[in-house]
């Protein structure tokens, strides 16, 4: 059996994905390494892997408060990140050489390792696959070229590139492509899925009971539910909570509502009976219940509700938000109610139309099974052990 080890990137939406891969793996014998912070390595343990626990200089960034503003420097904070994890992770894997590194896309310290070590690659996108022709970004830029920390970012990576063996050329580096790639996306909500080839596998959303670190939800009673989240980052907005307490108290609607860990539930004042407010809610469990998400559309809150078959109004925060909103309102999958929009009215009426709209609800209803057609674990764990077979 293999060593294979996971490389990923410190935020919730990127690790998740990955967990009904790891388990997969683990389950057919594997050993599996996981690079976590301190935060990620229960729900690590809890699947059978050994979390290789690192300190990253993100510190606490994905879970603070932040909006599009603070994204910049991104650029900059990536290369920190994959210096950290690059330098602690060879101390770890020195005497214990894994067979195969299977990385997130932006843990390029991954990609430094690999190349220094001579190890095989696999590649995982969280959200949209990144292709010599394909790149999201391209779609909807989230900085200026000319942006000094996007330059002053390009400057040290290329310099550093060559000491891992790797062509010190910017645009070798981002439209590289691994010999295989998992997207944790149904080709059909992919922006032009049909440019991507056949090495990069559309493994859909890992999807994986949470319970065991989650817990889990049951409804209180046989009417709709409405879930309500921004997600795990950028939940810092409290006058949006504020203004759904308003749009929904004492309606038909049980609704739960996750506030998310920037504000408190306390200082929204008096929450209406048919509200329950918390934090953090087991979200795969509320959606098994949901008849509307209001979401930020943050990816894997996207392909949950699809594959619980939930019909959408995306408020995004941010341009990858943005892009998902988006699709799903292309793909007739909901509706998008752009931030600046949001009234107590606009958030009723967006709820009111997507949940009585019936040719809304077969779409979702034929996404969802183009969803659960396809075993996500068990797709990304066959294109792993594919590469497993490889020697370059
Ligand atoms: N999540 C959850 N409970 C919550 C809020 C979020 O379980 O109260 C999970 C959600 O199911 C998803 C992830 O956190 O898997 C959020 O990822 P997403 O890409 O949607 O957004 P992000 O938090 O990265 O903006």
């Amino acid at each position: 059996m293999a060593h294979i080890a996971f490389f990923n990137f410190p935020a919730v939406g990127h690790v998740n994905p990955t967990l009904g891969v790891v388990e997969e793996l683990v389950k057919r014998g594997h050993r599996v390494t996981c690079t976590s912070t301190e935060y990620f390595a229960p729900a690590f343990e809890a699947i059978g892997a050994t979390p290789i626990v690192y300190e990253s200089p993100f510190g606490e960034f994905y879970r603070s408060p932040y909006n599009e503003e603070m994204m910049a420097g991104e650029g900059l904070r990536c290369l920190d990140e994959a210096i950290a994890l690059h330098k602690q992770v060879s101390g770890y894997y020195g005497d214990d050489r894994p067979d195969v590194i299977v990385h997130d896309f932006m843990a390029w310290g991954a990609r430094f390792y690999a190349s220094e070590h001579n190890i095989p690659a696999v590649r995982l996108f969280p959200s949209y696959g990144v292709s010599e022709t394909f790149n999201i970004a391209q779609k909807f830029p989230w900085s200026a070229p000319d942006d000094p920390q996007i330059l002053e970012m390009v400057q040290r990576l290329v310099g550093l590139l060559p000491t891992f063996g790797l062509p010190g050329d910017m645009g070798a580096f981002v439209t590289h492509v691994e010999e295989v790639g998992v997207v944790f996306l149904p080709r059909e909500f992919h922006y032009d899925g049909d440019s991507f080839d056949e090495r990069f596998v559309f493994a859909g959303p890992s999807i994986k009971d949470r319970s065991a670190f989650q817990g889990s939800w049951q409804p209180k009673s046989d009417r709709p539910v409405l879930l309500i989240s921004l997600g795990t980052a950028a939940t810092g907005w409290s006058e949006f909570f504020s203004l759904a307490l308003e749009a929904f108290g004492d309606t038909e609607w049980d609704v739960v509502m996750a506030v998310g860990d920037h504000v408190d539930p306390a200082e929204l004042g008096e929450i209406p009976a048919n509200f329950e407010v918390s934090r953090h809610v087991p979200q795969l469990d509320v959606l098994k219940h949901a008849g509307v998400f209001l979401t930020h559309a943050g990816m894997n809150s996207t392909m949950e509700s699809l594959y619980h078959g939930v019909p959408m109004v995306a408020v995004p925060q941010m341009n990858e938000q943005r892009a998902n909103a988006l699709r799903v309102e292309e793909l007739g999958l909901g509706r998008h109610l752009p931030r600046e929009e949001v009234t107590v009215e606009s958030l009723r009426d967006a709820v009111k139309a997507v949940a009585g709209d019936a040719s809304v609800a077969e779409r979702v209803r034929q996404m969802q099974a183009t969803l659960h057609a396809v075993d996500g674990p068990v797709v990304a764990a066959d294109a792993v052990e594919k590469r497993l077979a490889v020697t370059d």
